[in-house]
């Protein structure tokens, strides 16, 4: 049997994180005979992967999880996207560790799916990523892998990160051979469990080698049990690495592009709205990604298009770097303008007066609060020293919240986290949704008027992104926190 023929049988996702976590149960569903472990050097993170309250929150997530971790046993139902796994037959084969020799030791292939945040923050400037978390997980395989094991960079990295790792290996381990590929991940959180059964594409990069291709082929081989095979693409490692950051630059740009015509629009009387569905239906562009709004926030886009920024910059090239730079720029300017028309629909003063704020994830559908706009919305907002910031999302936890805000001046004292949103918005001027969560929808129940006090004055009025009318909203049933929030 030659090499690319021997099937992996032991896999280990460094990172148990919003990638590693899913990214491995997925993997380890359509993979039974495959040993899956997600190695993390956060012992608390890796006992709530172990428990029945997931760290993160994502729809399907806990049924993967709980079907591949605990095997038939615990399952009462599965997913309709699992459709076709044997339920009943099923072992665990998905675990997870913080022990990294035996983790490590025991792979044939090793994911990197540890972050990559942005290494100092400099709002519209090309900023680099901050790789020491993933250096840290290369040494301890330079420490701890056996000679031949397949590295994978399923994070985001700058263009070139292949080689900084191989260095690495090389210097420890000048001898022993370490394929290394780029597997960039395309899930967006709240669908990623669909994301990740049915993928628009699976990006495989390797060098040219011998070694190289063989070892993408034995990835490929991972993600053939469930992709079909015209979906897996290889390329060139480089390619591979810069292909995730342009992919996240796009679809930035279209938000900041629809954003930049919302103020266009603002001025000249156009709905942005009919715009973007004027211009949506022309199949060359395409109606995703064309809902003007806050801009975009989390902890995906802005850092990667400072990566590109700084990429661009640091191969003295000016001109592409000030182009993606005004995608940044545009994106703050969209953020501004919107609590700019908070203040000023308040008469230019925020003083004695309440703000609620209607969602804190970055996105409908997660527990992430990382990088969300809502705490640029706050820091704006605390300058104009309202008498309290009310925030109520159904999701994030508070603790999150309160991380999130820490160092904002005067949040001690003024911004308050509520877990009941009649609460929140009773008694507030303003009522702004920065989360596009179902239940806050226009078509839906608002959960404020009929709980309102009667005679609250001044009566709170409807700032949203897509400036959502208020109605006579019968109240909602909230959903249940799910597992993890
Ligand atoms: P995360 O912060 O949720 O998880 C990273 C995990 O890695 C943490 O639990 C951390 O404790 C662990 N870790 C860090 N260094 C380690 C080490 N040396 N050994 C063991 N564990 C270590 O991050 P994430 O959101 O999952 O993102 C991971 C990567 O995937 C990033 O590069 C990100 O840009 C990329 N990405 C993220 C998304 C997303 O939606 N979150 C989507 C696509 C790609």
């Amino acid at each position: 049997m030659e090499s690319h023929d021997i099937p992996v049988r032991n896999v280990c996702v460094i990172g148990a994180g919003y990638v590693g976590g899913p990214t491995a149960a997925v993997l380890a569903l359509h993979n039974p005979m495959v040993k899956v472990t997600v190695l993390d050097r956060d012992p608390k993170r890796i006992a709530s992967w172990e428990s029945n309250h997931l760290p993160i929150h994502e729809p399907g997530l806990a049924e993967v999880v709980r079907l591949t971790r605990d095997g038939a046993n615990s399952v009462t139902s599965v997913e309709p996207e699992s459709d076709g796994i044997d339920a009943a037959a099923r072992q665990g084969n998905l675990f997870f560790s913080v022990d990294s020799p035996t983790c490590i030791g025991h792979a044939d292939l090793i994911f990197l799916a540890v972050n990559t945040p942005t290494k100092y923050s400099g709002r519209g400037a090309g900023s680099a990523s901050d790789l020491s978390a993933l250096e840290s997980a290369v040494r301890d395989i330079a420490k701890f892998a056996k000679n031949g094991t397949v590295i994978v960079e399923k994070s985001t990295v700058p263009c070139g990160t292949a080689r900084l790792i191989s260095n690495i290996l090389l210097s420890v381990r000048p001898e022993e051979s370490f394929p290394i590929l780029s597997n960039p991940e395309f899930l967006a959180e709240g669908s990623a469990i669909k994301n990740l059964l049915h993928p628009d594409r699976v990006l495989i990069g390797s060098t040219p080698s011998v070694a190289g291709r063989l070892a993408a082929r034995r990835l490929a081989a991972l993600y053939a049990s469930w992709i079909p095979g015209d979906r897996i693409l290889h390329t060139n490692v480089w390619s591979s690495e810069l292909s995730k950051l342009v992919a996240n630059a796009m679809l930035a740009q279209r938000i900041s592009s629809i954003n930049s015509i919302s103020a266009l629009c603002e001025r000249t009387g156009a709905d942005v709205r009919e715009i973007a569905k004027a211009v949506g239906t022309d199949d060359r562009i395409g109606a995703k990604f064309l809902k003007a709004g806050l801009g975009f926030g989390g902890s995906c886009f802005r850092k990667d298009i400072s990566s590109l920024v700084y990429i661009a910059e640091s191969l003295n090239l000016p001109d592409v770097a000030a182009y993606w730079r005004a995608v940044l720029n545009i994106n703050e300017y969209q953020r501004q303008r919107f609590t700019d028309m908070i203040v000023s629909r308040l008469s230019n003063t925020l003083n004695g007066k309440k703000i609620a704020l209607l969602g804190f994830a970055y996105k409908k559908d997660t527990g992430d609060t990382r990088e969300s706009l809502a705490v640029d919305v706050i820091a704006s907002l605390l300058e104009e020293r309202p008498t309290e910031i009310a925030i109520f999302d159904p999701c994030c936890p508070k603790d999150g919240i309160e991380r999130e805000i820490a160092h904002l001046d005067g949040a001690k004292d003024r911004v308050k986290i509520y877990s009941d949103p009649y609460l929140a918005t009773s008694g507030s001027s303003a009522l702004a949704i920065l989360t596009e969560w179902d239940f806050f929808k226009a078509d839906r129940p608002l959960p404020v008027l009929r709980k309102m006090p009667p005679k609250a004055e001044p009566q709170a009025q409807a700032t949203t992104a897509a400036e959502a009318p208020l109605r006579d909203f019968t109240p909602p049933v909230l959903p249940a926190c799910p597992d993890g929030c």
